[in-house]
C-alpha cells in the first residue's frame, strides 16, 4: 500500500524510463522516427495463400499487435505500409497501383513470398510475374508462403530503415527508389518429431 501521506502517482512504460524529473533532451528528428517506425499501419493486399500467413502474423501467437500496427487498414489513404501477399493477376494490378497511389506519404512496400515477387509457380500469362516491375518493393520476403516470423522480420527491416532515417529518396526521374532489401531465408527443415512408421 502507498504512503497515505505521499501523493501516490503509479509510473509505467515511458514515464518509468525518464528520470525523476520527467522530462528528456533529444532531437525531433529521432522523435518522429521513433512514432513513424512504432505506428506503421498495414495495407493488406492479400489475394491467395500468402494472406493466411498475413492473417497469423496479426493472431495472438504472432501479436503484430507489439510492433503498433494492430490496425490493419483497409483504406489507402490511412495506410503507409503495403503488404503485397500472394500472386497479382493482371486483372488486379490496375488495382494494386490505385491502392500503392493513394496510400499516404512515406510508404513502404513488401512483398511477402514467391508469387508476389516472381509469379513463383505461376509462370503464365495471366499472372504479373514480380510486383516490382509496376511498384517500388524496399523488401522482399522469400518462401512459399513464409512463414509469421520471416514476415516480422520483413517488417523489422522497414523499422531499421525508419530508425537510420533512410526514406527512400526520389530519383532524378521524380519516381520513387525502392530499397531493394532481400531477406535471406531462414527456414531450415527438421526432423518429424514422431515416427511416420513408414517400413
Ligand atoms: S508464394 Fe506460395 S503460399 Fe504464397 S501465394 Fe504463392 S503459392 Fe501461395
Amino acid at each position: 500500500m502507498p504512503d497515505a501521506s505521499f501523493p501516490y502517482t503509479p509510473r509505467m512504460g515511458i514515464e518509468a524510463a525518464l528520470p525523476v524529473e520527467g522530462f528528456m533532451t533529444t532531437q525531433l528528428q529521432r522523435v518522429i522516427n521513433w512514432a513513424r517506425r512504432s505506428s506503421l499501419w498495414p495495407m493488406p493486399f492479400a489475394t491467395a495463400c500468402c494472406g493466411i500467413e498475413l492473417m497469423a502474423t496479426a493472431s495472438s501467437r504472432y501479436d503484430l499487435a507489439r510492433f503498433g500496427m494492430e490496425r490493419m487498414s483497409f483504406s489507402p489513404r490511412q495506410a503507409d505500409l503495403l503488404i503485397v501477399a500472394g500472386r497479382v493477376a493482371v486483372k488486379m494490378l490496375p488495382v494494386l497501383q490505385r491502392i500503392y497511389q493513394q496510400m499516404a506519404e512515406p510508404k513502404w512496400v513488401i512483398s511477402m513470398g514467391a508469387c508476389a515477387s516472381t509469379g513463383g509457380v505461376f509462370d503464365n500469362y495471366a499472372v504479373v510475374q514480380g510486383c516490382d516491375q509496376f511498384i517500388p518493393v524496399d523488401v522482399y520476403v522469400p518462401g512459399c508462403p513464409p512463414r509469421p516470423e520471416q514476415l516480422l522480420e520483413g517488417i523489422m527491416a522497414i523499422q531499421r530503415m525508419i530508425d537510420e532515417d533512410r526514406i527512400p529518396p526520389k530519383g532524378p526521374d521524380g519516381r520513387r527508389v525502392p530499397a531493394n532489401i532481400v531477406l535471406a531465408p531462414t527456414h531450415r527443415p527438421t526432423a518429424q518429431p514422431v515416427a511416420l512408421g513408414l517400413r
